[in-house]
């Protein structure tokens, strides 16, 4: 999900935690919530927090270029996907698989193979292992798998399905000229649904059954990277992708569509990259990791959601970094 960059350069511990010893590096702690959704609200510091979240070079305003490029020059014409065909259907497919494989190859080759930042920014110290945990008893190989084929899959049947609906009028279009205010509020509205429908999926996927058959494949990644954003179960990304389905009652744009589709799979390979940020000339200049979210790779009962909507503060599952939430979260396990 869309970070705001915190001003700190860097620094291996922040001081004001007393948990240095679990973490390479950790963002300022205690981490916060959007305050959109404080009481009384932070008006101040939820224009600060959009403001740095969606007009500076960020995750989201990444997608939304490449959403608008994806639509504008490798997406089919709405008129000529009434019927499945594998010319576009495939299409779509190709471009999806070759876009993760981009822009994670990417992240992997700069902080994992050349290890341009070395461990700067690193939560974690240790990169990626070659555990029998892992399918091929190699995380990497493991993570290419689930994501290449499986995510791979459900993202595009999600987006076919709804092109094709679509295209045979299911979807109520809006267009920028006939709805400008909705059609800029409704990007990061889409985070907001985003932390809604993940926190509700992942909490079943917490579900001893479902976790054991199903989530288990994506825990067993520790220490993360890009390709371990979208590594699940099958089962998983079936969940995880459904997410989209809400345009079918939201009226919304094409490009909304595509954008929501990359805020899943592309947000979630920033998000386990597992570097704070990108350092240029040693300051941070672009957020990129999710440090709510690895809290949730370590501690497991924590964190179901994102920063985007505070479903984890409201339902007592909150892991805000400190040491009192981690006696919080080890009290509530004794219940
Ligand atoms: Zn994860
Ligand atoms: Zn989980």
């Amino acid at each position: 999900m869309p970070r705001p960059l915190s001003p700190s350069t860097i620094t291996s511990d922040n001081g004001n935690s007393g948990i240095k010893s679990e973490w390479n590096y950790h963002p300022p702690i205690p981490i916060d919530n959007n305050p959109l959704f404080s009481w009384p609200i932070r008006w101040k510091d939820t224009l600060i927090y959009y403001r740095d979240s969606w007009l500076v070079v960020s995750e989201g305003t990444i997608f939304i270029l490449l959403a608008a490029l994806s639509w504008r020059f490798f997406s089919p014409e709405i008129e000529s996907v009434q019927k499945f065909d594998w010319s576009w259907v495939g299409g779509i497919w190709l471009r999806n698989f070759l876009l993760l494989l981009s822009v994670a190859g990417a992240l992997h080759y700069y902080f994992f193979v050349r290890k341009h930042q070395k461990t700067d920014l690193k939560y974690v110290s240790s990169f990626m292992s070659n555990s029998n945990r892992f399918l091929f008893k190699n995380q990497l190989w493991d993570n290419l798998f689930h994501a290449l084929v499986s995510g791979v899959f459900f993202w595009s049947f999600y987006e076919v399905l709804m092109f094709w609906a679509m295209a045979n009028g299911h979807v109520q279009l809006i267009t920028f000229q006939s709805h400008s205010v909705w059609f800029i509020l409704a990007l990061p509205t889409i985070y907001i649904w985003i932390a809604f429908h993940f926190y509700c999926v992942h909490r079943l996927l917490h579900i001893k059954f479902l976790y054991g058959r199903v989530h288990a494949v994506h825990h067993r990644n520790i220490a993360t990277g890009p390709f371990s954003g979208i590594s699940m179960h099958p089962f998983e990304h079936l969940f995880y992708f459904s997410s989209v389905l809400i345009h079918l009652i939201v009226p919304t744009h094409p490009v909304h569509i595509i954008f929501h589709l990359y805020a899943l799979s592309l947000g979630a390979v920033f998000g386990h990259t597992g570097f704070d940020a990108l350092l240029v000339k040693n300051k941070k200049r672009l957020a990129i990791g999710h440090f709510h979210h690895q809290l949730h790779h370590r501690y497991f009962d924590c964190n179901y959601g994102s920063v985007d909507m505070p479903w984890d503060k409201w339902f007592g599952t909150f892991h805000d970094g400190s040491r009192d939430a981690m006696k919080q979260i080890r009290a509530s396990r004794k219940l």
